[in-house]
């Protein structure tokens, strides 16, 4: 969706859930209204596990579900290609900047979060690893994004655009995004990601400071911050859902 779009669409109603039968099992759906799209869309939320069906204001709920239920083909081959999910625990592998690193429990620690022969250790309760392990991740992320937009944001020359605000979330459609004021979004789960893949984000969204499009002219100030991006593209495409599986 172009920025301006964004920027211009009223506040939709609230999303409703349901769900929809296949091979005998209920699996979760959620509505959501949008004003602006123009047919109904289909796809898969793979952080929260459940279908996600967008609307146009004038399509009834039940026109929806009814296209949902005729995809269950489509539903049942993208159910299978799911990578399986990789929960935040003791002696589980996972990437740092694309480097696989393994979380080590240490209860007596006292010392947080912390990298140590190549293995991540994390400090407390048991219950509170998950959370703590994904906020210093997050911590992570803001350190490798925030200099490195500043950097990149440098080398376009023009202090008539600078950075904004960085924020980091975690979206599931998009991996980051550029106001026309110029506040970027990241999502903090690029930090699992190769460093190359990460790079190509936060290039993408600087070199939407001076141009707020996908025109020729923006690729070509993408290229100039990050060199060839083809392959970073193709991994975010590839293996992008993998990253919401973690945690
Ligand atoms: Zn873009």
């Amino acid at each position: 969706m172009s920025l301006l779009k964004r920027l211009l669409r009223p506040t939709p109603p609230p999303p409703t859930e349901s769900s929809v039968e296949i091979d005998g099992q209920r699996f979760p759906v959620l509505l959501r209204v949008s004003p602006t799209t123009r047919r109904l869309t289909l796809r898969f939320d793979a952080k929260e596990d459940r279908l996600v069906v967008v609307r146009p204001k004038g399509v009834p709920a039940r026109e929806a579900l009814t296209f949902v239920a005729e995809r269950t083909d489509w539903i049942r081959a993208r159910l299978a290609a799911v990578p399986p999910r990789v929960p935040f625990a003791d002696g589980v592998p996972i990437p740092l900047l694309g480097v696989p690193h393994i979380i080590r429990h240490r209860p007596e620690a006292r010392r947080g979060v912390w990298i140590e022969n190549g293995e991540i250790g994390v400090s407390g309760l048991p219950e509170h690893l998950p959370r703590r392990l994904a906020d210093w991740l997050k911590g992570r992320a803001r350190t490798e994004i925030t200099p490195r937009a500043h950097a990149l944001a440098a080398r376009l020359g023009r202090p008539d655009r600078p950075v904004g605000r960085i924020s980091l979330r975690d979206g599931r459609t998009r991996w980051g995004s550029c106001t026309a004021n110029g506040d970027l979004s990241f999502s903090w789960r690029l930090v699992l990601a190769p460093e190359d893949v990460l790079h190509y984000v936060v290039a993408h969204e600087v070199a939407h400071l001076v141009e707020l499009n996908h025109s020729h002219r923006f690729w070509k100030a993408v290229r100039d911050l990050a060199g060839d991006t083809t392959d970073a593209q193709r991994w975010l495409k590839e293996h992008g859902t993998r990253l919401h599986r973690y945690g």
